[in-house]
């Protein structure tokens, strides 16, 4: 097995495949500025959600397959040991970005939904021992799996890892269907699975803002999901922060051509709103 290295990689090239490895990918990130290893557990691109403005190629609905847990182990060691021991920062990463920040379960699909999920969170631990290495371990999650046991499990274990989890909360969560995640949520679910995930490993909330149809979430709605947070911190819920993000790719799914991205002021007069309930915010835009 090889890493073929098509292009030295850019700050706007994600491709999953670009090292021709099944479920390991290295990410040039611009929000984490460095070197981030992702670990695609979706292969099959099934999510539980269909989120409008995502970016998985041919995205179906479904959950992630059994993952070959050896191939899995193969590919992380070969990537770990060409970054840390080989070249490939010097022949595949910008000058600038030549710094190893995390190891990221950010593939194309929700990572929790595989049965294996607490398995391969082992797995990545064993692989940064063996290199010696403490990097963060981030979870991207949409949050839907957090009641299962082994899930939990798996944040237990990753909060001793330098573990986040990302958990995606897009808008207020409200009883029915959300059509920016394409799903049909509950309020109370939210809650409980937000507290589960911040009471296990330290947890900040995603959130992706954009118009539809030209029509920007309106202040009442942003009233509403500002309320949320403050709500859960009361509650004595501990938030990390938010990492609020606005339309910086093109979605791939049908909804594309309605959604647009909000102006760049919108975007931070809501970072201002959420940052005066005193959680950090990282804005992407
Ligand atoms: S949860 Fe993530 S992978 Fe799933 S549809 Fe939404 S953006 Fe896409």
């Amino acid at each position: 097995m090889s890493i073929q290295i098509v292009t030295p990689l850019t700050v706007t090239d994600h491709s999953r495949d670009i090292a021709g490895l099944q479920y390991v990918y290295p990410v040039v990130s611009r929000r984490a500025g460095g070197v981030s290893i992702g670990v695609n557990l979706n292969p099959n691109n099934a999510c539980n959600w269909r989120c409008v403005y995502c970016q998985v190629p041919g995205l179906i609905r479904g959950a992630a397959p059994e993952t070959d847990l050896a191939l899995l182990a193969e590919e992380l060691d070969l990537m770990l040991s060409q970054i840390v021991n080989g070249d490939f920062m010097q022949k595949a990463v910008p000058l600038e970005a030549r710094r190893l920040n995390d190891i990221a379960l950010s593939g194309n699909g929700e990572p929790t939904t595989s049965p294996q999920f607490l398995d391969v969170i082992d797995l990545i631990a064993a692989a940064q021992q063996k290199y010696h290495l403490d990097l963060k371990t981030v979870l991207i999650t949409n949050g839907s799996q957090l009641d299962k046991t082994q899930v939990q499990a798996g944040l237990r274990k990753m909060a001793t890892m330098r573990g986040e989890v990302w958990f995606k909360i897009d808008r207020v969560p409200q009883d029915g269907f959300e059509f920016v995640n394409q799903i049909a949520l509950k309020r109370s679910q939210v809650v409980r699975r937000l507290t589960q995930s911040a009471a296990l490993c330290p947890t900040w909330i995603q959130t992706c803002m954009f118009a539809t149809d030209g029509v920007l979430p309106d202040e009442q709605a942003l009233g509403q999901y500002v309320d949320f947070l403050a709500e859960q911190i009361a509650q004595g819920v501990k938030l990390e922060g938010v990492l609020l993000y606005g339309l910086a790719r093109p979605s791939l799914q049908a909804e594309a051509s309605r959604l647009s991205a909000a102006p760049a002021e919108w975007m931070q007069a809501l970072q201002a709103k959420i940052e005066a309930l005193g959680l950090p915010v990282k804005l992407s835009l």
